[in-house]
């Protein structure tokens, strides 16, 4: 980054949301009316602006200057999107999830922010922050897991980020958005405490602890009414949450005309006015909903004053953020913004986000300066065709767009699908990571294999013979999912790995008994092999960094610390699923259309752990499992309410009893003293991650603010602490109850 683009941020003017609205206020003064619905919905995507939406400029007159500089949208969780390999792609957000790192998350968002703002993008479509609810979900990747609290956390850590460097962020999708079956024609339907102890929650924290800019609306109905048009963006972010920013649709998610989208608090309809997108069905060529606003005012439909306040939510956003007096009016887009520097940081996050799930024996790290004191060679044997390079890869700069022409995916995948796909500049694919660390190493011989055969099926004949005197076998497994963008992209149709990889361990494991298996997915796959193979690594989505990251942890250049921000059990054990699958095209349609769907949140506060624990499932892997090359002790557990101030301080030591250094999760777990069945018996409500070397101890203090100690009541329709009894906390590294061994009572009367 040259010394003039730092210098031109340093300019950023933060103020207070109070002074953005006077400033507002008087900006618009001179804004005639239809001038003011100018600014609140778009009439074009223009590709050459590499971005997905846009507000124009307005310009008083022919030959008057600019008035408005015009609004720049784009996506999104991995980074500046359509920017053609210039900017940083980063790891999915459930990567960034599982690394429970929040400064780390911080300082992403920060580089996010920055190159945002260098590509002239006023506001960021990311983060995602619906939650992993069924573990087919398409778009879980590019969210933060299941649990609402962690989701909320981290979520606003990213988003303190991206706004530090004024850019604005975009939480989205509101609300209950959590699969891709007919997401523009199905209804969600839960109760209010559900809706809002989970669901709301992270966009809670997104507004209270992000200050989030501006919230996206979501494609689906909830409880029967389409979310453009629902009450609940006014009633629950505007006026119960105190939202400040401004509520943008889904990209054509406004379906009609009716002026229930901004009496109901949407302020700005994107794209608006579109051109011709072939998968779009017949919604091309369609004037804005919103070009008639001004008439609906005329007709009484909308008072006028509901207009002036989504203008003045708008432009209040932009001055809260610095961009009014000072935002780059000429893009760089041919500007590489990657350093050396965001490349380790990327580094970083990808390695911190890795999760060792099981690793028998000790049999890792592989230790390559003890195979150099060896009289003898050492052979690693590398399967499956994750491991590699794709012809996927590097066409059009865009893995997209050529997925969808139906080219096979044939490579390490390090994203999912859909909107969230940013052009890479390069992916470190895992096998030249780990040439790369072996190569000075002369006992160490490699025996890589891959290949598929027509029906994208591995080698398994070929695959057998490699392995047969090798000492150690790496298999590379990995599944997809994506976006609805038609052809079936979206939800997984099972968990099962791809291109016949359970077929491919069973088989190498009458062979083979030193196996390590990493699989490269969007969330949970089935482990049926589990007990057959020593290790497994489960790398996520793990952006460019992808290969260095999983060789990192391999060969012992990391500790890994990764944990699982889900739980990972069988599909037939969560609460929820979608099944059979439409095999129509997701496409949108002009107008509303009938329900096709009815997805049903019966399991209600019951999000994936909270249903395992309730019904004693038990799971291949808790939520938080994450192994460690060291060991840790926890002790000391000492736990104080303070009545006054309404929080709650959980004081315990940790320490590191093993042989490396590393970094350590610790969970906090609540119990609530509510006597009620329909509320889990504890909740993740703290958490925090601390580096210790070996043999050094630490004291550590976790404080669980009012909001956090709260359940939300549904008469008063507000969250309250409870009035009397006992919190039970339960501090560990797991939320399996034999990992949360330190364990106490406190009174709150
Ligand atoms: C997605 C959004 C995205 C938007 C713009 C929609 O299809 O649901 O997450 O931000 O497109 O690309």
């Amino acid at each position: 980054m040259s010394e003039d683009t730092k210098k031109e941020e340093k300019k950023i003017n933060f103020i207070s949301w109070e002074e953005a609205k006077q400033k507002s206020k008087v900006f618009l003064s001179n804004f005639t009316l239809k001038e003011k619905t100018y600014l609140m919905y778009g009439t074009s995507i223009k590709p050459s602006n590499r971005c997905v939406g846009q507000i124009d400029p307005i310009k008083s007159g022919f030959f008057s200057p600019v008035k408005f500089q015009g609004i720049k949208l784009d996506d999104g969780p991995t980074g500046p999107r359509f920017q053609k390999g210039l900017t940083n792609s980063w790891p999915t957000c459930i990567n960034l999830s599982s690394t429970f790192n929040r400064n780390l998350i911080f300082e992403v968002g920060k580089v996010q922010g920055s190159d945002f703002y260098h590509k002239g993008v006023n506001v960021a479509l990311t983060p995602c922050i619906n939650l992993l609810r069924v573990p087919v979900g398409g778009r879980i990747f590019e969210a933060w897991g299941e649990n609402p609290f962690l989701t909320g956390e981290m979520a606003s850590e990213l988003i303190r980020g991206i706004q530090s460097k004024g850019v604005i962020a975009c939480a989205k999708h509101f609300i209950a958005n959590e699969q891709e079956k007919y997401r523009n024609s199905s209804n969600s339907v839960l109760d209010e405490r559900t809706l809002m102890e989970i669901y709301v929650e992270p966009f809670y924290k997104a507004i209270k602890k992000g200050d989030v800019g501006c919230i996206m609306c979501s494609y689906n109905a909830v409880n029967g009414v389409y979310m453009y048009r629902n009450k609940l963006m006014k009633e629950v972010l505007k006026d119960k949450l105190g939202f400040n920013g401004f509520i943008v649709s889904d990209w054509w998610a406004v379906y009609s005309d009716s002026p229930d989208s901004i009496n109901n608090g949407l302020d700005m309809n994107m794209p608006g006015n579109i051109s011709k997108i072939p998968y779009l069905g017949d919604i091309g060529f369609k004037p804005s909903y919103w070009s008639t606003l001004q008439d609906k005012v005329d007709k009484n439909l909308i008072k006028e004053e509901k207009l002036n306040e989504c203008a003045e939510r708008i432009i209040s956003t932009l001055y809260k953020f610095g961009q009014m007096e000072n935002f780059p009016k000429t893009e760089n887009f041919e500007v590489n913004y990657i350093t050396e520097e965001t490349k380790q940081l990327n580094r970083k996050a990808a390695t911190e986000s890795i999760v060792l799930l099981k690793n028998d024996d000790i049999i890792l790290p592989i230790n390559l300066k003890k195979i150099e004191t060896m009289n003898k060679k050492y052979k690693i044997g590398i399967l499956g065709i994750d491991a590699f390079k794709g012809d996927f890869y590097g066409q059009e700069g865009n893995i997209i767009l050529t997925v969808l022409r139906g080219i096979k995916l044939d490579g390490h995948i390090v994203n999912g699908i859909g909107s969230s796909q940013t052009d890479m500049n390069y992916v470190v694919v895992p096998i030249d990571a780990i040439k790369t660390k072996t190569e000075k190493c002369k006992n160490i011989e490699l025996a890589p294999y891959a290949k598929l055969d027509k029906e994208g099926n591995e080698d398994i004949e070929n695959s057998k013979n490699i392995v047969k005197d090798c000492d150690i076998v790496l298999i590379f497994v990995q599944s997809i999912s994506g976006e609805d963008m038609g052809k079936n992209l979206a939800d997984r149709k099972d968990l099962d790995v791809m291109h016949n990889g359970n077929k491919l361990i069973e088989e190498i494991s009458e062979i083979s008994k030193n196996i390590i298996v990493i699989i490269n997915s969007p969330g949970p796959v089935n482990l049926e092999w589990k007990d057959k193979v020593k290790s497994i690594i489960f790398g996520g989505l793990a952006g460019p960094e992808s290969g260095n990251a999983i060789a990192d942890i391999i060969f012992g250049d990391a500790n890994p610390s990764g944990h699982l921000p889900f739980v990972w059990g069988k599909r037939e054990q969560y609460p929820a699923d979608v099944k059979e699958l439409p095999n129509e095209f997701g496409m949108l349609k002009d107008g509303e259309q009938e329900f096709k769907d009815e997805v049903k949140y019966e399991e209600g506060l019951f999000i994936g752990q909270y249903w395992f624990d309730k019904k004693n499932e038990i799971p291949y892997y808790y939520f938080g499992h994450g192994l460690s090359y060291t060991k840790f002790e926890f002790g000391n557990l000492e736990c104080n309410f303070d009545k006054k101030e309404k929080k709650l301080e959980v004081k315990f030591t940790i320490k590191n009893i093993g042989e490396y250094d590393g970094c350590v999760v610790a969970l906090v777990y609540l119990g609530f003293p509510l006597k009620d069945e329909n509320y889990p018996e504890r909740m993740l409500k703290g958490f925090d991650k601390y580096f210790l070397k070996i043999n050094e101890s630490k004291e550590c203090c976790i404080i669980i603010e009012e909001h956090d100690l709260s359940y939300y009541d549904v008469q008063s329709k507000e969250f309250i602490l409870p009035k009397s009894g006992n919190y039970k906390v339960f501090v560990g590294q797991s939320a399996n109850i034999n990992d949360l061994n330190l364990q106490k009572e406190v009174n709150i009367d």
